[in-house]
């Protein structure tokens, strides 16, 4: 390998930039967080050498005591932190401190607004890290050296934090990292050595290396350059969190620790601790966010379980651990029957782990259960950031499908709120006398959904329908089909068979007015032709002249046009076109007598329909034509 001595300067990504000003204007209320964000990326270090060690040896250079100091030099105004983790080689600095690399960042920065105050709030979402040293900084020195490189592979990264970078290969004996930081004037309360205690003793007490810094008495004083070893004590318990009994760790010291592992700036919403004994022997520490991640959505988004093995820490984004519908959940897990040298391969076949990710989901679905049940306002807004992701639950987790169900939230017609918030054993209580399904109605957009002309017949009979227009509702749909014995109907799908709901005057009338239309059936049909599978009278409009249904077995309309604007080639089925008899404008066209204006209006019924309930015409400029030309007539 060549060693690239030269000095070079680079400028940052366009983003490092935006972050940056963002940051220094939405943190300077909570600036000591630098030494959070700073130590807990030293932890991450060496914890990733002491798992990359496991299987080489070499890695540790004859040293595995993993420390970080904090150390203070008030006459050159700067703090350092050092940490004997894994370092990083030259390209490494180049890729992790010049880029931000991190998945959701592209989402991050198109939700930005351009108003500094709006969009303070979203920094704490998506994480500040190494850059908050910028915060009380004027300038940065890292410099560092991967473990197993030779000591001339060092590398030094100086910045202002100004849209600019340097880069230097130096000789760097020790592994891992120092990042030094100059600190501005008038930040000179982080030089105080009782300072940095306090916030070390504040954020960062459950790191479980020992932080060191130089002892009080001797860190006051003039002290001498290069303190031996001995003149540092461990200011930090140094012990792993989880470990500890749940009644001996504080509320804040569980929302710390959250911070550190979920790499996140807000409080977590819920914690469940459990340490689990018998035949398998784990502790789970698991966190419901606040907020959802920037990533939530990506494909390639990183599942927030990290996998220690008697409390040695193995790998990040253990996605064995948690099933893809709880990816939102962030944590630990500590196993004691696994191997040090477990690997992701083995984890895919193995007792234990599956026996882990069994109870672990189990805890976690219990857990927003109990929210539910005694904190209806928390889990609402739970419901909001993840419920999406929870809704993938019953599609792939068959096992859980009952309890998932319970926790679902869904708009109703009940309030015709657009805030999920009616669960399935709220709809069941409410169902009529003789009501038999649970019904639904799927469309794109909330507000569509709510004024579906499908629904008038069941707002006239007060039938609660469920509104729903998550685009995973679908998906949802298609492996969740009963709650409780009750079946979920669309109300857009098939016949419509109210059952006992309907009484038999209501039904004579309707058998009535059918013979009454034999002919006018027959007429659409032939007007439509192919564009429909069937024409009949509907019982579900009381205000609408017509609407469109799929057959019983049908994909349905919207999945359809999801599914189209996917990109997905779909069979596309004709819709069952369904026309109100006691509608002013369908007792017209009862009466018109011209067979070509009779095709025309009955062509603009359909379009309506189609329009109505979200479709998309195939041929909007005849629509325009036919419309205007009715218009025209009337004027007349
Ligand atoms: P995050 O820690 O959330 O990924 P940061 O901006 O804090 O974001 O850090 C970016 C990356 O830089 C880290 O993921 C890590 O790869 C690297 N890094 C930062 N600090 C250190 C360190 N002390 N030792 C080794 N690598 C580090």
């Amino acid at each position: 390998m060549t060693v690239e001595a030269h000095k070079e300067t680079l400028g940052f990504q366009t983003e490092v930039k935006q972050l940056l000003n963002l940051m220094i204007h939405s943190l300077y209320s909570n600036k000591e967080i630098f030494l959070r964000e700073l130590i807990s990326n030293a932890s991450d270090a060496a914890d990733k050498l002491r798992f990359e060690g496991l299987s080489d040896d070499a890695l540790f250079e004859n040293d595995s005591e993993f420390k970080i100091t904090v150390d203070v030099d008030k006459d050159a105004h700067t703090v350092t932190i050092t940490d004997n983790g894994i370092g990083m080689s030259r390209q490494e600095v180049i890729e992790h401190i010049g880029t931000i690399a991190k998945s959701g960042t592209a989402q991050f920065f198109q939700s930005l607004s351009g108003d500094q105050a709006k969009d303070a709030h979203l920094i704490g979402q998506f994480g500040v890290g190494f850059y908050s040293a910028f915060i009380v900084a004027d300038r940065v020195t890292l410099t560092t050296r991967r473990a197993g490189l030779g000591a001339e592979h060092g590398v030094c990264w100086q910045s202002e934090g100004d849209g600019e970078y340097s880069l230097e290969t130096i000789e760097k004996t020790e592994r891992g990292t120092s990042v030094v930081l100059h600190i501005r004037e008038g930040e000179d309360e982080f030089l105080e050595p009782y300072r940095l205690r306090n916030i070390i003793g504040k954020y960062s007490d459950h790191i479980t290396l020992p932080i060191l810094m130089k002892k009080e008495s001797i860190g006051d004083k003039e002290e001498k350059e290069d303190s031996p070893e001995s003149e540092f004590e461990t200011v930090n318990r140094a012990s792993a969190l989880w470990a500890r009994s749940k009644s001996d760790i504080t509320k804040e010291e569980y929302s710390e620790f959250y911070k550190h592992v979920a790499h996140d700036f807000e409080e977590p919403l819920a914690h469940i601790h459990n340490q689990v004994e018998g035949k398998y022997e784990y502790t789970s520490l698991l966190y419901i966010p606040s907020r959802a991640p920037f990533d939530l959505w990506d494909r390639d988004s990183k599942h927030g379980i990290k996998l220690y093995v008697r409390r040695v820490y193995i790998m990040d984004d253990a996605e064995q651990l948690m099933p893809n519908y709880l990816r939102f959940v962030r944590g630990i897990i500590d196993s004691s029957d696994l191997p040090l040298n477990v690997s992701r391969e083995i984890l895919q076949h193995n007792k234990a782990i599956e026996h882990i990710r069994a109870g672990s989901v189990k805890k976690v679905l219990s857990m927003l259960e109990k929210m539910a049940k005694s904190d209806a306002e928390k889990y609402t807004s739970f419901w909001k950031e993840f419920g999406r992701v929870i809704k993938e639950g019953p599609g792939e987790d068959f096992t859980n499908t009952k309890q998932i169900a319970r926790l679902l939230r869904f708009s109703t017609t009940h309030t015709d709120d657009e805030t999920q918030a009616v669960s399935l054993a709220e709809y069941v209580d409410r169902m009529k006398p003789g009501q038999e399904a649970i019904y639904y109605v799927t469309a794109e957009s909330f507000s569509a959904a709510k004024n579906s002309p499908h629904l008038e017949i069941f707002r006239k009979k007060g039938i609660e329908v469920l509104l729903l227009s998550d685009r995973v509702d679908e998906w949802l749909l298609s492996s969740f089909t009963d709650f409780e014995d009750k079946s979920l109907k669309s109300v857009t799908q098939g016949e419509l068979n109210l059952g006992d709901l309907e009484d038999k005057k209501e039904k004579e009338a309707q058998e009535e007015t059918g013979k009454a239309f034999e002919d006018i059936v027959k007429k659409m049909k032939a007007a439509l032709g192919d564009s429909v599978s069937d024409v009949r009278i509907t019982h579900r409009l009381t205000s609408s002249p017509a609407c469109l249904v799929t057959g019983e077995h049908d994909m349905s309309a919207n999945l359809e046009r999801i599914l189209k604007s996917a990109g997905q080639a779909v069979p596309g089925s004709k819709p069952i076109f369904e026309f109100n008899p006691e509608h002013p404008l369908v007792l017209k066209l009862k009466d018109e007598s011209d067979d070509s204006r009779f095709d025309e209006l009955t062509q603009v019924l359909f379009d309506q329909a189609l329009l109505a309930e979200g479709g998309q015409l195939d041929d909007p400029a005849t629509f325009v034509k036919r419309m205007n030309e009715l218009l025209l007539s009337m004027a007349k």
